[in-house]
């Protein structure tokens, strides 16, 4: 087990995942990979492009020159697209919809996953995703699945984007949540499913610092149990 660890962070749409991901990568000393932001990325730029993301050609060469960063500024991390700062263009609710149809491009995903894994491979790292765990860093040292009831996802993505002065509905917010669900959990490749080790973590009714807490509560256990093998000594009899 590394000493500073991987921890997978997946879950469906608007179940916390980003939010928890950065106060927990904050808590430790790790960084904080948002890997949704990258898949974001290319469906930005293949709208801006006008690439169809049904054409996996035109995809594949996008992803190829395509530089994708992340970089930190004033303690932010900010997604940069070919040197551009592009994080406040790729949080909408279209692009959220199309990132959802790029990443199920084999092409796409593949070189993602390459870029992700040279993120978290020192450890010291909280990836959060659909994949992380079951693909990305199937060894990672302790892997949390997020989810809460769609309504209350619904609710809170709703929320995230009428406070950035979006005009949008709930149902339809809620309806999207829905339609991106389907898309990541039926999809052929590194669908949205449960890792076998994972914890599983309901957020329902819980705020970020709540889930949180969970999250270092079951690190905490795992620590110990890295550094102290004593902790399951054999019975007194077959002690030498
Ligand atoms: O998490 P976020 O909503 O930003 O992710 C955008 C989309 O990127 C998801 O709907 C999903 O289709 C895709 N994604 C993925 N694998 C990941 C992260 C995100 O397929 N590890």
């Amino acid at each position: 087990m590394r000493k500073r660890f991987i921890i997978a962070i997946d879950g469906p749409s608007g179940a916390g995942k980003s939010t928890t991901a950065r106060l927990l990568a904050k808590r430790m000393g790790y960084i904080y990979v948002d890997t949704g932001a990258m898949y974001r990325a290319i469906a930005w730029k293949a709208k801006e492009k006008g690439i169809d993301v049904k054409d996996e050609s035109s995809l594949e060469r996008l992803g190829k020159e395509t530089e994708i960063e992340i970089r930190l500024i004033s303690g932010e991390e900010r997604i940069f697209i070919d040197n551009m700062d592009a994080s406040n263009y790729i949080r909408t609710p279209e692009i959220g919809m199309l990132s959802s149809k790029v990443s199920a491009a084999t092409c796409v995903r593949k070189r993602l996953l390459e870029l992700q894994r040279q993120f978290g491979k020192e450890g010291g790292a909280v990836l959060e995703g659909r994949d992380i765990g079951t693909v990305v860093f199937p060894d990672a040292d302790i892997k949390f699945f997020l989810d809460a009831d769609v309504k209350e996802r619904g609710r809170r993505r709703y929320s995230e984007l009428k406070a950035k002065g979006l005009d949008i509905k709930i149902e339809d917010t809620t309806e999207d949540i829905r339609k991106r669900d389907h898309n990541d959990t039926k999809r052929d490749i590194a669908p949205l499913c449960i890792a076998e080790d994972a914890i599983v973590i309901d957020s329902t009714g819980l705020d970020a610092e709540g889930v949180v807490k969970k999250m270092l509560n079951e690190i905490s256990k795992k620590q110990v149990k890295a550094k102290t093998p004593h902790l399951n000594p054999l019975p007194i009899g077959e002690r030498k």
